[in-house]
């Protein structure tokens, strides 16, 4: 008899979860995902603001599953699921639309930015989700102080360095927070004509707080830190425009070269692909189990997912997914061997922290809340934790040691086709190439 086949499509959080709770399960397991890799998502910013470097946040999704011998590894981007034919459908560099078969079924796609509708500031805004988008922003950031250096002009410095974050939740403040440390320390001596730390950070939110999901005292103490790391925090106003200017907020407009979307966020097509109830964000109703009504094969977890419990949704965040995952997988473990089914899934909250600077962060959990050192050193502990890999923990640890007493960050690279184009000669200048013909 041929063993069952389970798809798992998404590595993040909630897709390796559940991967590897179905180590020991006799049966197929194709993990899908349109990158190669396992991405830590909520160490991007430290890629943004150039503590780290993408290898650090990031693990071959095949590395991680050399030991697992029933599971196989398909990069490929989903492109919809035939619940009636059960098979899932991928596209690859060569291929389109390749119909593979299960007989189980975990999505796990995550969810990418929401621009409220104003999908034009896209162009100008770009978000923080992937490693491509951290590595932008990095080459944007330290181009930017480039280009300010190389200006004669001292007026067009301040427009040059102003940076703006809109969306004042978790990103945008651990965003604000480190470029603020970064150009007041790591750059402090590099420049001759510009002062990094004349640079403006302007962090913006419609919210009347930064920090939503944290108590009142604590989104009080992470904006009073972020003010006193020299942060404009501009809170209670949507922006109206943004552009290849800067942006417009509450009639004002904050000339920048600069702009990074760190607000909403919009679940993958799931919904459509499965044709099933969605929730008004989008994420996919799944039920007590997980799975979708009416296909007990189907599940659905982490930020695809929309399951309330004690009344609220759960929140879109790493924990949720993993706990969801490991569940899925044990569910189909337990059905596959034939196991009773366990009761319905309930997530355990450990708590939420943030971090705003060097050696702060604000925790909480339960009834317990805290703000300064012993939040960001729980939280380094913590983080440290859940990387993928014994060398990426490593590694991080003696970077973000190296960086804590000297100040100095690991990747302070431009690679990009930007600087690339920058260093070309203009198609009518007469400089001559300095290695021509060779
Ligand atoms: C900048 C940032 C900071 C964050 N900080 C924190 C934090 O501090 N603490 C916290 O708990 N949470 C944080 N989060 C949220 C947390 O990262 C998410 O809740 C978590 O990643 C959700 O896990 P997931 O498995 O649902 O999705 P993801 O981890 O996003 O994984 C989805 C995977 O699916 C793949 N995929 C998507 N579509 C397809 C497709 N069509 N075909 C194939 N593959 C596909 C993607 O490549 C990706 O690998 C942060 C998120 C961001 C963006």
């Amino acid at each position: 008899m041929s063993r069952p086949r389970i798809i798992i499509v998404g590595a993040g959080f909630g897709g390796l979860a559940a991967a590897k709770a179905l180590k020991n399960t006799p049966a197929d397991i194709l993990l899908i995902d349109r990158t190669n890799h396992h991405l830590f998502q909520p160490l991007l910013y430290q890629v943004a603001t150039s503590v780290l470097t993408p290898s650090q946040i990031a693990t071959p999704i095949r590395s991680i599953f050399r030991k697992q011998k029933n599971t196989t590894v398909i990069l490929g981007e989903v492109t919809g699921v035939d619940e009636d034919q059960k098979c899932v459908l991928v596209s690859d560099a060569d291929r389109q639309n390749v119909p593979i078969t299960y007989d189980y079924l975990v999505v796990a796609t995550g969810a990418s930015h929401s621009y409220f509708g104003h999908n034009e500031f896209a162009e100008y805004a770009p978000g923080l989700k992937s490693l491509a988008d951290a590595e932008a922003a990095r080459n944007k950031i330290l181009q930017t102080f480039e280009l300010a250096e190389a200006e004669e002009d001292p007026a067009r410095h301040r427009d040059l360095l102003t940076f703006v974050l809109v969306g004042a939740g978790p990103t945008g403040v651990e965003m604000a927070g480190a470029l603020a440390v970064f150009v007041r320390t790591t750059l402090k001596s590099d420049f001759r004509r510009i002062n990094p730390a004349s640079a403006r950070i302007v962090l913006v939110d419609m919210a009347p707080r930064v920090l939503g999901p944290f108590s009142e005292s604590l989104s009080e103490a992470a904006k009073h830190r972020l003010e006193k790391l020299g942060v404009e925090v501009r809170l209670g106003h949507s922006v109206d425009q943004i552009d290849a200017d800067g942006i417009v907020v509450a009639g004002e407009r904050i000339a920048s070269k600069t702009v990074i979307w760190t607000a909403g966020v919009a679940p993958s097509p799931a919904g459509k692909w499965l044709n099933v109830e969605m929730d008004r964000a989008g994420r996919v109703r799944v039920q007590k189990d997980l799975s979708v009504p009416a296909h007990p094969e189907i599940f659905v977890v982490g930020d695809t997912a929309s399951l309330d419990q004690n009344g609220k949704p759960l929140p879109g965040v790493a924990q949720v997914a993993m706990q969801q995952g490991r569940y899925a997988g044990k569910l189909i473990h337990k059905r596959i061997v034939g196991n009773p089914a366990p009761g319905p899934f309930s997530y355990f909250d450990k708590g939420t922290m943030a971090v705003v600077g060097k050696g702060f962060a604000v925790l909480q959990s339960g009834k317990v809340q805290i703000s300064g050192f012993g939040a960001w050193l729980t939280w380094a502990v913590v983080h440290l934790q859940f990387l993928a890999t014994s060398s990426l923990r490593l590694s991080v640890f003696l970077q973000w040691v190296w960086t804590y007493v000297t100040g100095q960050r690991g990747d302070r690279l431009i690679v990009n086709q930007h600087g690339a184009e920058l260093a070309k000669p203009a198609a009518d200048a007469t400089i001559k190439p300095a290695f021509a013909g060779r």
